[in-house]
């Protein structure tokens, strides 16, 4: 006999399963992202959720900043996340471009980053990432940029 379960969450990270089909174990320590767009998925949600520990928990050590203060930042609330590219370079290394939108305090922001990403030990981890330049003023990015 269980009792009832809170109906199931979708996950923040926009990819249509439930958080514990999806992100979820990552996120609880169950499991290891098995690629670096599933660990890339996770560190969105971890952000959405305010999960400091794991996003430093997957930060390679060579990156890795003591804190990241999320507590202490105005609270930001995470609208969706889309993988504009997976390029993955090798079995140890690969680059994850993608948009995040998110609101603070009423206003709408995209982040659009190519992240990058190495494998050790069998764990993926993030090591930096490059922010993507845009031309101001085009809604969803999906004009092309000058040059
Ligand atoms: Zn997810």
């Amino acid at each position: 006999m269980k009792a009832a379960s809170p109906p199931p969450a979708a996950c923040p990270c926009g990819s249509g399963k439930q958080l514990a089909d999806c992100c979820g174990p990552c996120l609880a320590g169950a499991a290891a992202a098995p690629s670096a767009q599933a660990l890339m998925r996770s560190r969105y949600v971890a952000y959405a959720l305010g999960d400091e520990a794991y996003l430093l928990a997957t930060w390679h050590a060579s990156t890795r900043p003591a804190a990241l203060g999320l507590a202490g930042q105005p609270q930001a609330r995470w609208l969706g996340l889309s993988i504009r590219r997976d390029d993955s370079q090798g079995p140890e290394q690969a680059r994850v471009e993608f948009v995040a939108r998110y609101k603070i305090g009423g206003r709408a922001h995209r982040l659009h980053e190519v992240s990058r990403f190495v494998r050790e030990g069998g764990r993926w981890y993030y090591v930096a990432g490059d922010l993507v330049d845009e031309p101001a003023g085009i809604p969803d990015g999906r004009g092309t940029r000058p040059g």
